[in-house]
């Protein structure tokens, strides 16, 4: 479905609303008090302050609209291709998403978006934009504005994928889900905001990326390998669950979430199973720690796990570990490689 209308100032700049689901666009079915996904021309409805804005704004909706924890990677291979087609047309994208895997969605677009110069923003809302109190309208206004900004010399203020709530901009691959019911919904804990909007919208320039070529073409990954599973360490964790998750069949890489600076347990089947499935898969070290980073040299318990060929992932948060894994693998098969890229920043997603 798609529609497009112009604002009341006549058209500068021009940006592309993409609509997936989310609390932003729903409404309470009166049938069974549960909230669902309505018509997302009711959105801009609900949204008349859009077009005081001198932009042209378009909007693109998927069909069906989804809950955002019916999110699969098919809906960031969509986005990335709509995205790519879309692209010369506008100066940038706002998607209008579920909260509940905004984070891991963001994270995995800003993989598979190669050499991006526009800004791409994620918004949604913890309230639907029809409530009286909704989070929706200011979350929506400040993306869109933020998707249209550009400097003195006219080029975009944030070219980079990011999540927009709650006043504040992020990096879209350091950003978690903090809060199932207030307004804060999103943090990047190890990362500074890009942005913050109060009277006007400041920017945190030294901490956006700029990286991107020009003379570069914009190119899109869309390949995937979703091989991946997580494995959360907790006190009592049975021998057998982990040799489920780190031995069993189907998984090409298994995320770790340790404790602390990146510890696990050094009882010895626990080690034995961890050197084992090095072996044939890709290991990765993650905390369990909302800020802070990885550390394998600091504790034993740390050192056995880089002993035994366990990657450390410094400060990268789980969704933005299982984005990348997902994008590298789909782009190699061979898995030193992948690991060797793991270490890496590539998207600004760990503090190296
Ligand atoms: N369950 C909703 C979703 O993620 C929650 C929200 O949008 O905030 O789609």
């Amino acid at each position: 479905m798609k529609f497009n209308f112009f604002s009341e100032k006549g058209s500068c700049n021009a940006v592309l609303l993409i609509y997936t689901g989310g609390t932003i666009g729903m409404k309470e079915d009166p049938e069974d008090g549960t909230l669902k996904p309505f018509d997302f021309n009711g959105i801009l409805e609900e949204v008349p302050e859009l077009r005081k804005f001198a932009l042209k704004i378009d909007s693109f909706a998927f069909n069906p609209l989804i809950d955002s924890s019916d999110v699969e990677p098919t809906l960031w291979q969509a986005l990335a291709k709509l995205i790519r087609e879309r692209y010369d047309d506008y100066d940038g994208f706002v998607i209008l998403h579920g909260t509940d895997t905004m984070a891991y969605s963001a994270s995995a677009l800003s993989f598979m978006l190669e050499n991006l110069g526009k800004p791409v923003i994620f918004t949604g809302s913890q309230l639907p934009i029809g409530s009286p109190r909704t989070d929706g309208k200011e979350n929506l206004i400040s993306a869109v504005e933020i998707a249209t900004a550009k400097d003195s010399h006219g080029h975009p203020m944030v070219p980079e994928v990011c999540i927009c709530f709650n006043s504040q901009l992020l990096r879209g691959n350091r950003s978690v889900k903090v809060n199932a019911t207030g307004f804060d919904a999103f943090k990047s804990p190890n990362y500074p905001p890009l942005a913050t909007a109060g009277i006007s919208i400041k920017y945190n320039n030294s901490f956006i990326h700029y990286g991107y070529d020009r003379r570069k073409e914009f190119t899109i990954h869309t390949m995937l390998d979703t091989r991946v599973s997580v494995l959360k360490l907790h006190p009592g964790i049975t021998e057998q669950a982990v040799r489920d998750i780190l031995l069993g069949g189907g998984s090409r890489a298994v995320i770790l979430e340790t404790y602390g600076s990146g510890n696990a347990p050094c009882r010895p089947w626990f080690l034995a199973i961890v050197r084992d499935a090095c072996r044939s898969k890709i290991l990765l070290n993650v905390t369990q720690c909302q800020s802070g980073d990885v550390d394998m040299d600091i504790y034993a318990t740390g050192r056995a796990l880089k002993d035994a060929g366990v990657i450390c992932g410094h400060d990268i948060t789980t969704e933005a570990a299982l984005g990348k894994l997902f994008y590298l693998m789909g782009r190699h098969e061979d898995n030193a490689q992948v690991k060797t890229l793991l270490e890496k920043n590539l998207k600004g997603e760990i503090s190296k």
